[in-house]
């Protein structure tokens, strides 16, 4: 699968404009993460790559066909997790997947939910109303939809929320499987969850597209730009921001992205968590 956005632009009717100018490539098989903070405009990316809404400027290819006269064969071949979705309380999980595998008519049901359940990890469950699910185990029945059909274009937003550890390098190894023959989009504010798998990074920032690489490419960005020191060293200085601050035997030493770093630092190399922050707190400044 082979998607164009052209120049997409999306304003809301409140005026809002959650996505300026976009121009963006996805191209099967690829794990693509799109990264970016709260409101950055990851969802509303999404919806427009579902047909859920239509851009207000702009267009999107599907296979070099717009994706509103393609919107068929893009149902066919997508399985997709919303940010937020309702789930039928009173039906089991297995209902629940039967009734959404009979809406997709998919051929083979029972042997098509039995696998998406085992990839899951609900098989134990499949029993049980999903009223009484924990917010994790819903989140799994969510991925779990989206996963019916073996669908060839899978986009999932926000899929690690509420899931432990465990169950996100799980999800994350999922993933990485899934997209060894697929097109595999996923959203988060969590670099953990696609610094060791993603081939590709999208970072988003108030609508605009700040960076399209490799994960490697991403960090080689912030070369020279990260730096530790002694909290006790800050005076009135602007431009910095720091990344995190760790309580040492020396006292807290902070860990700071900046396009000039002071004097007193001392140069660190670059984590994927750094480079983002670099991008998004220049981006900030502006
Ligand atoms: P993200 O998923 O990255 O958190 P969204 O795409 O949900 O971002 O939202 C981008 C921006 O558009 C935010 O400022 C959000 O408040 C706004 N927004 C999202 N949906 C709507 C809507 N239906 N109507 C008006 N504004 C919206
Ligand atoms: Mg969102």
């Amino acid at each position: 699968m082979y998607f164009q956005l052209k120049q997409l632009s999306m304003t809301y009717p409140s005026g809002k404009e959650a996505l300026k100018d976009v121009t963006l490539e996805l191209k099967s098989p690829n794990l693509i993460g799109l990264l970016g903070p709260n409101g950055a405009g990851k969802s509303t990316l999404m919806q427009l790559l579902v047909a859920g809404i239509l851009p207000t400027k702009g267009e999107i290819l599907l296979d070099n066909v717009p994706l509103m006269q393609a919107e068929h064969l893009l149902k066919s071949k997508l399985g997709y997790l919303p940010q937020t979705f309702g789930l039928y309380d009173e039906l089991t999980i297995y209902q629940f997947l039967d009734y959404i595998a009979a809406l997709k008519q998919i051929p083979n049901r029972k042997q098509a939910i039995d696998s998406v359940l085992s990839d899951t990890n609900l098989k134990d469950k499949k029993k049980i109303k999903i009223r009484t699910l924990s917010g994790g185990q819903r989140q799994r029945v969510g991925i779990a939809q989206a996963l019916l059909g073996n669908p060839q274009f899978l986009i999932f937003d926000e899929p690690t929320v509420g899931l432990d550890p465990e169950e996100r390098i799980a999800f994350r190894n999922l993933f990485s499987r899934m997209a060894q023959e697929r097109l595999v989009l996923l959203s988060t504010h969590i670099i953990e969850d696609v610094q060791s798998v993603c081939n590709q990074l999208i970072v988003i920032h108030h609508g605009n597209i700040l960076f399209v690489g490799t994960p490697v490419e991403l960090i080689c960005q912030a070369e020279g730009h990260v730096g530790i020191f002694e909290e006790t060293n800050i005076g009135q200085e602007s431009g910095i921001s720091i990344t995190s601050r760790v309580n040492t035997s020396r006292g807290i030493i902070c860990r700071a992205v900046a396009d000039k770093l002071p004097v007193f630092a001392s140069f660190a190399e670059p984590t994927l968590e750094d480079a983002y922050l670099y991008l998004i707190s220049k981006e900030d400044a502006k």
